[in-house]
């Protein structure tokens, strides 16, 4: 632990840093020494993390509870990182201060730069729960700094100490309440809320994790009420500020594998985005409780730019350490300044650099020294000149409108997807209200004002090219094609949701089809099957075109996803048809079939076989009644004879869309089930099976005699 501390520390000192050094902070920065200083070097990692430009595209997370109750060993499963953990031997306390090591990237992510794959992580030096005093006040100071930088933290806690209302943890967690009501004091206009990410270790099994977590939260309940509350804060709750959840993990020592599997289920869940399917819910009972999705909120992020985390950092740090009240939003202020102060001081070096020689000349000469020489050679080579230096200035303007126009397209990417994801979290009802074109109306002209303000300052009098119109033009038909590829891809989803649905629906009554066989009725099996399959169809693409509708999908698309979606359902019920027919299912069901004629009277009691019945008889007229209806399952006929009228329900098929046409195609026999070779197979099948159930029966028979 220390060497690399040591290591990092005199490396970076000398100056010597490059990438190449990947292993100077092979167990992280220690961002905060024993000594309670905060290191010069923060800088200096984020730069080699390739985290300093990732703006706000990162998460940091921290994690707290009790000495050497296995935390940087969670951590480095969950976040591949090598924070020092305690010496089985030695026993003693690894963990100084506070560590921080970005998570290792997830390789199989498809974007690598994807805000999952930046994460920080923060390991706080514990407390052991015995010594009080200095400790205590470490503890309460790294708590205030964990939560004015982390999005989540991680509340590390053995599943034996769980109800221990009075031990160590309770003392830590009140910290934390009490330090955030602090923050929340000064911070009240940026909503500043955290996850508490409860993991239970060493958990036995014996009590299920819903009841340890309900535990959990009456005691942080209990927690609450007893803190005396600021002024203008008495009422309120535990979950204004935070959110709750809660994992356990089986014990590392004795179930290895399990404890294995279990964290990288875990670590996998760090990584994704926030998933439509996660909602946070503030029940009444107070547990938070989310789906299987994403960890990261963006309610949690405290939008500091990656940038400027060291110096917020260490400027929160200082504040704590000098016993300040911690004032976030001054603090961001403060960094505000400070960066902007930086990034203006950084242009304007290299403005003055490349004017100074310019204004030097201008002093000396008065003007362009050239003018005394040839006129005719002055005035071409001044001509070359002008246009050598334009062309540079040209470039520089060119691609500060190219980057606008990128920033633009990105900002308009991200709000519509967000429209989109947030509408599908927000259920049926409330999605089919909001107006797509309006949305993407006023999004667009919002990134486009944007952009107009911004490259008309880059506007030189004078310089045709410096007029941004052509960007312009071509930024709005990017936005156009964008918003109608996000429109493509909801659709497409919906497709998919709808395809779903449609399976889930249709299984039940096709089962029952099958297993009714025929019904004099209701028509044969296959006039209730199509019946069955074009109503739920019918009813899927009314949802789906109301869906379509609220999205403002031109007809094309209407008529290209409800194709679609019915061509695809009738995918799904080839394949449950499928399903039925397979070799073991259908001879059931012939054999059920078969058994209720041949067993059972017409008033359907069972048959008791007598010598004198006419047993044969009764078994060939069975036997081949059922065998009628092999040749009906093999093929898809209504009962008028005719193939149902698939290609007038599917409508005709769109032209001219992109993808798997071939796979949307009808094939040339569509209706046919059974092949003749499988009918023959199952025929003999059957009738061996009827055989044996006949004899059977005449062994009765004879039995019965015999008594
Ligand atoms: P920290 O002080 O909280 O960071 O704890 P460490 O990660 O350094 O681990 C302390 C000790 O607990 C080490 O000896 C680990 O091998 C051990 N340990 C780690 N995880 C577990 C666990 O899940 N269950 C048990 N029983 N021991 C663990
Ligand atoms: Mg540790």
């Amino acid at each position: 632990g220390g060497g690399g501390h040591n290591r990092s520390g005199s490396i970076a000192r000398n100056g010597t840093h490059t990438k190449d050094d990947s292993d100077t902070y092979s167990n992280g920065i220690q961002v905060i020494d024993e000594n309670k200083e905060f290191t010069p070097y923060l800088p200096a990692y984020l730069t080699a993390q390739n985290l300093i430009t990732a703006g706000f595209s990162y998460h940091v997370v921290a994690v707290f509870g009790s000495q050497s109750t296995g935390k940087s060993t969670l951590l480095n499963h969950l976040f591949g990182t090598h924070f020092s953990v305690m010496d089985e031997q030695a026993r003693r306390q690894t963990t100084k201060g506070i560590w921080m090591s970005r998570a290792v990237e997830d390789t199989k992510k498809p974007d690598p730069r994807a805000m999952g794959n930046n994460i920080l992580v923060m390991d706080v030096e514990g407390t052991d729960g015995r010594e009080r005093g200095e400790d205590q006040d470490f503890e309460r100071k790294s708590a205030l700094f964990a939560l004015a930088t982390s999005e989540v933290l991680i509340v590390n806690i053995w599943e034996h100490q769980v109800g221990l209302y009075q031990g160590a943890n309770m003392g830590l967690l009140k910290t934390v309440f009490e330090v955030n009501l602090g923050l929340f004091l000064k911070d009240r206009s940026t909503t500043h809320r955290s996850l508490l990410f409860f993991v239970i270790r060493d958990h036995i099994g014996h009590t299920p994790l819903q009841n340890l977590s309900n535990t959990l939260m009456q005691d942080l309940n209990r927690i609450w009420s007893s803190l005396s509350k600021p002024p203008g804060l008495e009422d309120s709750k535990i979950n204004d500020f935070f959110d709750f959840e809660f994992v356990a993990l089986p014990h590392k020592i004795l179930q290895p594998e399990k404890f294995v599997e279990e964290t990288q289920k875990l670590r996998k869940r760090f990584r994704e985005g926030v998933s439509p399917e996660v909602e946070v819910m503030n029940g009444s009972n107070g547990v938070g409780q989310r789906g299987d999705g994403g960890i990261f909120l963006p309610a949690y992020h405290r939008r500091i730019p990656a940038d400027g985390f060291p110096h917020y950092a260490s400027g929160v740090w200082t504040q704590i350490i000098t016993n300040k009240d911690l004032d976030l939003p001054s603090q961001q202020e403060l960094l505000a300044q400070y960066r902007c102060d930086e990034i203006a001081a950084t242009c304007t070096a290299g403005f003055n650099e490349i004017m100074s020689p310019f204004e030097e000349q201008a002093k000396k000469t008065g003007g362009e020294s050239g003018g005394r020489y040839h006129k005719g050679v002055f005035e071409r080579k001044r001509e070359d000149l002008r246009e050598n230096l334009e062309g540079r200035l040209r470039g520089l303007v060119v691609g500060q409108f190219s980057a606008l126009s990128k920033r633009a397209v990105q900002e308009f990417t991200e709000e519509i997807t967000g429209i989109l994801k947030s509408a599908n979290t927000s259920g049926q009802s409330a999605s089919s209200n909001y107006d797509f074109a309006a949305v993407v109306n006023q999004t667009r002209s919002k990134v486009v004002d944007k952009f107009i303000a911004e490259a008309s300052e880059s506007y030189i009098p004078g310089a045709e090219w410096s007029n941004y119109e052509n960007e312009l033009t071509s930024l709005q038909a990017a936005l156009d094609e964008i918003a109608a590829r996000l429109r493509g891809e909801e659709m497409k989803r919906l497709v998919a949701r709808l395809e779903k649905a449609i399976r889930s629906k249709l299984a039940e009554p096709v089962e029952l089809e099958f297993r009714r066989m025929e019904d004099k009725e209701k028509g044969n099996l296959w006039d209730r099957v199509w019946k069955v399959w074009t109503e739920t169809v019918g009813e899927g693409v009314e949802g789906f075109l109301t869906r379509a509708g609220s999205l403002n999908a031109t007809e094309k698309e209407r008529d290209i996803g409800a194709w679609k979606l019915r061509k695809k359902a009738w995918g799904v019920l080839k394949a449950k048809i499928e399903e039925e027919v397979m070799e073991g299912n259908i001879l059931l069901k012939l054999r059920e079939n078969f058994e209720d004629r041949f067993r059972y009277d017409e008033q359907g009691v069972p048959r008791v076989w007598k010598p004198a019945d006419p047993i044969e008889q009764t078994y060939t007229a069975a036997r081949e009644a059922t065998l009628k209806l092999i040749p009906l399952i093999s093929r898809i006929r209504l009962s008028t004879g005719a193939e149902p009228p698939l290609t007038e329900f599917l409508g005709d098929p769109p032209t001219d869309f992109e993808e798997d046409v071939d796979e949307m195609g009808i094939a040339k026999d569509e209706f046919e089930v059974l092949g003749e070779a499988k009918q023959v197979d199952l025929s003999t099948r059957f009738k061996r099976m009827a055989d044996a159930v006949f004899v059977e029966a005449k062994r009765s028979t004879v039995s019965s005699v015999a008594e």
